[in-house]
């Protein structure tokens, strides 16, 4: 007669603890305690801010999004409606919609504005995730377990900026010919996906991917609670504006205009 699972694991659990299996809890215990050395050069910050400078953007520039492709295995689905994205191009009155009017400048008006996660100070999107997928780190960054997410997408619906995509098919087909990270992990259909401030990025002690990638100096990122990183810098001398501020979510992207 077969047994059931429960009467199986029953009986596998008493059986481990009658053969001794106190050495095995014990390997198991150790190997929990045993901490991986951080990394010397990892890049530190009480709060990870970007401060994106548009009148230094080139219009027809994508290297920023390029890299950032790249550095994550994001697929490239031709389907706008379930496209994949972390970060990308938006006009300026879907960016900030609510602060157009009509004597903007035309620069602005037609400049193409990169918008991504804004790793909110205040995020909806943690608040409301029944599995603990989605969490703010302590140096501000929101975060996404890609094997925790059960693809509710409450968190989307939560996001008051489109800033994270649904997986509505498997995305691994659909990575570019040559352009696989082997060191990012790919993801599987029905879950939800983010700019992530490239974590495992400013763990080897880089910068992120669409930082670096910027040749015009559009982009600064750092640490928001030292007056003296280049973010605070930047922030001190030149006027700039966050996406929806009056919602409250206190968003650590920056637009110099
Ligand atoms: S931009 Fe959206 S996804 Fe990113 S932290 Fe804010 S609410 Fe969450
Ligand atoms: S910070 Fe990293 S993950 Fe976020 S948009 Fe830039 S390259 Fe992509």
């Amino acid at each position: 007669m077969m047994k059931s699972r429960r009467s199986f694991l029953k009986i596998s659990g008493a059986c481990l603890l009658g053969l001794g299996v106190k050495p095995v809890l014990n390997a198991f215990a150790q190997a929990e305690r045993m901490e991986i050395a951080p990394n010397p050069n990892a890049l530190r910050a009480g709060r990870w801010a970007l401060v994106v400078d548009i009148t230094k953007c080139r219009d027809d520039c994508t290297d920023c999004i390029n890299a950032c492709n790249r550095a994550h295995n994001i697929p490239d689905l031709g389907r706008t409606k379930e496209e994949v994205k972390w970060i990308w191009n938006e006009s300026y009155e879907h960016a900030f919609p609510g602060v157009e009017h009509e004597f903007v400048e035309e620069r602005v008006k037609h400049q193409p504005f990169m918008v991504l996660c804004n790793h909110c100070d205040n995020p909806p999107c943690v608040r409301v995730c029944p599995v603990q997928a989605t969490w703010k780190r302590e140096d501000g960054i929101v975060m996404m377990d890609f094997h925790r997410c059960i693809g509710c997408r409450c968190c989307m619906a939560a996001c008051p900026y489109g800033s994270r995509s649904f997986n509505w098919t498997d995305p691994r087909p659909y990575i570019p010919e040559g352009r696989m990270n082997p060191d990012f992990p790919t993801r599987t259909k029905g879950v939800v996906e983010k700019c992530n401030f490239c974590v495992e990025r400013l763990a080897k002690g880089l910068q992120p991917a669409c930082v670096e990638s910027c040749s015009s100096g559009v982009l600064t990122f750092g640490d928001l609670d030292d007056p003296n990183s280049e973010v605070r810098k930047v922030l001190g001398e030149r006027y700039s504006i966050q996406r929806k501020p009056e919602l409250g979510t206190r968003p650590r992207v920056y637009y110099i205009l």
